[in-house]
């Protein structure tokens, strides 16, 4: 087979607050404890995009890596870079946990990706937490 892999490895520093207008207040500090603090706290998120695809005999590349660059620089990185990830207007309905940030930078880049396919975005929010999409299976 003639098919690989490329991850390349982003960064960007945001703050949130996790908190679900679905749950009481003190539902939300059951279920979110110190992060449900009002005033937010800050993560250097590490933000991982792997992309699958044929290996193009001529480069032997799987995609156009300075492009993928661009396109991630332009849809993510700028976007999330030193804000506040609850003033996102994609956040105005849903809770900015790692799961949620992941499925929408996912959804930023599915259709942009140069050559071959996205495979998995995947995002290290801190030592001990690493969240990870590859699309819905269906
Ligand atoms: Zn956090």
């Amino acid at each position: 087979m003639d098919h690989a892999s490329v991850t390349r490895r982003y960064q960007f520093a945001a703050s949130h607050r996790l908190h679900s207008p679905l749950l009481s207040e003190e539902e939300n500090w059951r279920v979110f404890g110190k992060c449900n603090n009002p005033n937010g706290h800050g993560h250097n998120y590490v933000l991982l995009v792997t992309v699958e695809g044929t290996i193009d005999p001529q480069t032997g590349r799987v995609t156009d890596v300075e492009t993928l660059d661009r396109i991630v620089t332009e849809a993510v990185v700028d976007r999330f870079d030193h804000r506040d990830l609850n003033h996102d207007p994609e956040f105005s309905s849903r809770v900015t946990t790692g799961e949620n940030l992941v499925r929408m930078i996912w959804d930023l880049l599915v259709k942009r990706i140069p050559a071959g396919q996205l495979e998995k975005v995947g995002l290290v929010e801190t030592r001990d937490n690493y969240f990870e999409y590859s699309g819905d299976l269906v």
